[in-house]
């Protein structure tokens, strides 16, 4: 049998509860999940994708905790609280995905300052996969209306 040797770059037990009791300083509930992070506003619950270095695994915790509190201050409010346009998506939620990822970059940065932060939607990957998103949940037929700033 082989052992995964023991890094402190990856996610443990000990993270995982780091991170579920900082959430519930806030009152957000965490779900671990392998593949895919997520903040759900409404029911103050956000899922962390485990399978990631430890320090993205952080970045990714402040991010989705960044929206839930943009969302209890009614900040980017058609954003957060379902009622924005397919063209109001594609015109400005690049800009506050990036918004809150900076707001989530200077909470790591005062909670954890050893650790480095992983932006969000800064390279081609992060971009395609957001654009991907975004045509299959919030679909425009003319290319011409996304006015999509890249
Ligand atoms: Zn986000």
């Amino acid at each position: 049998m082989i052992r995964k040797r023991l890094n402190f770059n990856t996610v443990t037990n000990e993270s995982k509860t780091f991170a579920r009791k900082f959430l519930l300083e806030y009152n957000i509930l965490v779900v671990f999940t392998l593949n895919d992070s997520w903040a759900d506003c409404k029911k103050s619950t956000v899922g962390l994708e485990t399978d990631v270095p430890l320090n993205e695994f952080y970045s990714l915790m402040f991010h989705e905790l960044s929206h839930i509190l943009a969302y209890r201050s009614k900040k980017f409010y058609k954003y957060h609280h379902d009622k924005a346009s397919n063209e109001y998506m594609w015109k400005h939620g690049l800009r506050i995905e990036r918004w809150i990822d900076k707001r989530a970059k200077s909470m790591m940065n005062l909670y954890m300052p050893d650790m480095k932060f992983v932006p969000a939607y800064r390279n081609e990957e992060s971009l395609n996969s957001y654009y991907e998103w975004l045509k299959e949940h919030y679909p425009i037929t003319n290319e011409a209306d996304k006015g999509a700033k890249k």
